[in-house]
C-alpha cells in the first residue's frame, strides 16, 4: 500500500454569505485518507464535516457557498479549481458517494437496475445491455437477493436496508477509489446497520478502496474506522489512529463525546454525561478556542488564542492549551473561565 495519500485536505476554509453575514462553516480542515483505509470524521450537527465533503466534491452551490482558502488533492490532482465538467467526470468514476436517506439520490421513476446501468453507461462506456447484466452482479455482490429480480423494480418496493445496499452497489459501479459515505446507516436499525457496515468493509478489504465515513456514532467509528478526525465549530480538534483517540483521547471535547457514548457491557444503569451547552454560532465563532465556553478546564488564554496543534504521539494531533509545556495539570485545570492562570 502507497504512503502517499489517496485525498489531502489543506487548511479549507468555506463560508456562506447569508443577509446576516458570513457564516464560516469550515475553518482551516485537514486530514488525509490513505489507501485501503476508513477515515471517520466525527462530531455534532452542524460542526462541518458534510460541509467539508460536499466541498471537496463541488456540492455547494456558489454562491452562496464560497471556497475562501485550502486545496483538496485527489491523488495529487487539486479538485477545488476542476471545472463542474471535469469534477462531473470524477462524481462516480473517481468518488463515490452515500447519503443518509438513499430517496434523495435515486430516481422514484427509474427501475433499479436501469439506475445503475445508466451509471455505467455514462462513466465506464458499457452499452445498455452490457451495464444491465452488471447492474444484476453488483446487486448480487451486496447481497440483494433475487438481483435480476429486484434490478426491475423501483426504489419504492425495497426497505430502508436494501436501499442503502443498492447505493452502495451503484458507488460501486464504476469502482471509485475514494467512496464518502455520509451518516450512512443513521436511519437504520442496528441489526440492519451492522450488515451494512459489515458489507462496505469487506469491499473495502476485496477492492482495497480508501473510504470517509462522516458519523456522530463513536460505536460505528470504533467498528469501522482507521483513523479519526474529530471536528468541533468547523474545525478539526483532534486527529489520529482509532485506538490512539479511544485509549488516549486529549482534547475535551473528544472526551466528552466518549462520557456521552452508552456501553452496555460496563456501564448498565449509569446515567450519560452530556456535553453542556450547545454548539457556537458560526456567525461569529467564539475568541480563542471554539470549545471554550462549554469546556471544563476553560482558561483565560483559551478565550483569547486558538490552541496550536500540539503532537500527543506520532500521527495523533490535538488543538488544546492543555497540552502545552506551561500548562496546569488536569487536577489543576478543571476551573472555570477566569479562574485560572493565563
Ligand atoms: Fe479549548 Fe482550553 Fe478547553 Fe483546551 S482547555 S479545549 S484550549 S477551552
Amino acid at each position: 500500500m502507497s504512503d502517499t495519500p489517496v485525498l489531502k485536505v489543506e487548511n479549507l476554509n468555506v463560508e456562506f454569505a447569508t443577509f446576516g453575514g458570513a457564516v464560516r462553516a469550515v475553518r482551516g480542515v485537514s486530514y488525509e485518507v490513505y489507501e485501503g483505509k476508513t477515515l471517520a470524521v466525527v462530531g455534532e450537527s452542524g460542526c462541518g464535516k458534510s460541509v467539508t465533503v460536499q466541498t471537496i466534491m463541488g456540492l455547494i452551490p456558489c454562491p452562496p457557498g464560497k471556497v475562501t482558502a485550502g486545496s483538496a488533492k485527489l491523488c495529487g490532482r487539486e479538485l477545488l479549481t476542476l471545472s463542474k465538467e471535469e469534477l462531473n467526470k470524477i462524481r462516480g468514476a473517481e468518488i463515490g458517494m452515500i447519503f443518509q436517506d438513499p430517496m434523495t439520490s435515486l430516481n422514484p421513476t427509474m427501475k433499479i437496475g436501469d439506475q445503475i446501468a445508466e451509471t455505467l453507461v455514462v462513466h465506464r462506456g458499457m452499452s445498455r445491455r452490457e451495464g444491465l447484466t452488471e447492474a444484476r452482479r453488483l446487486l448480487d455482490r451486496t447481497r440483494i437477493p433475487e438481483a435480476a429480480e429486484r434490478a426491475r423494480q423501483y426504489p419504492f418496493e425495497f426497505s430502508g436496508g436494501m436501499l442503502q445496499r443498492v447505493m452502495i452497489a451503484m458507488s460501486l459501479a464504476c469502482k471509485p477509489k475514494l467512496l464518502i459515505a455520509d451518516e450512512p446507516t443513521t436511519a437504520l436499525d442496528v441489526t440492519i446497520q451492522a450488515q451494512v457496515l459489515e458489507l462496505m468493509r469487506e469491499i473495502q478489504r476485496e477492492d482495497g478502496m480508501s473510504i470517509i465515513l462522516i458519523t456522530h456514532d463513536l460505536a460505528v467509528v470504533a467498528r469501522m474506522a482507521d483513523d479519526v478526525a474529530v471536528m468541533y465549530a468547523g474545525e478539526v480538534v483532534e486527529s489520529g489512529p482509532v485506538d490512539e483517540i479511544f485509549y488516549r483521547g486529549s482534547h475535551p471535547y473528544t472526551l466528552g463525546l466518549q462520557q456521552a457514548m452508552p456501553d452496555a457491557r460496563h456501564d448498565a444503569g449509569r446515567q450519560l454525561d452530556a456535553i453542556p451547552g450547545s454548539p457556537p454560532d458560526l456567525f461569529a465563532p467564539p475568541s480563542g478556542c471554539g470549545y471554550h465556553p462549554r469546556c471544563p478546564h476553560a482558561m483565560q488564554v483559551c478565550t483569547k488564542a486558538s490552541p496550536a496543534s500540539f503532537e500527543i504521539s506520532p500521527g495523533h494531533q490535538a488543538s488544546c492549551w492543555l497540552n502545552h509545556a506551561d500548562a496546569p495539570r488536569p487536577e489543576t485545570a478543571a476551573s472555570p473561565v477566569g479562574s485560572a492562570q493565563e
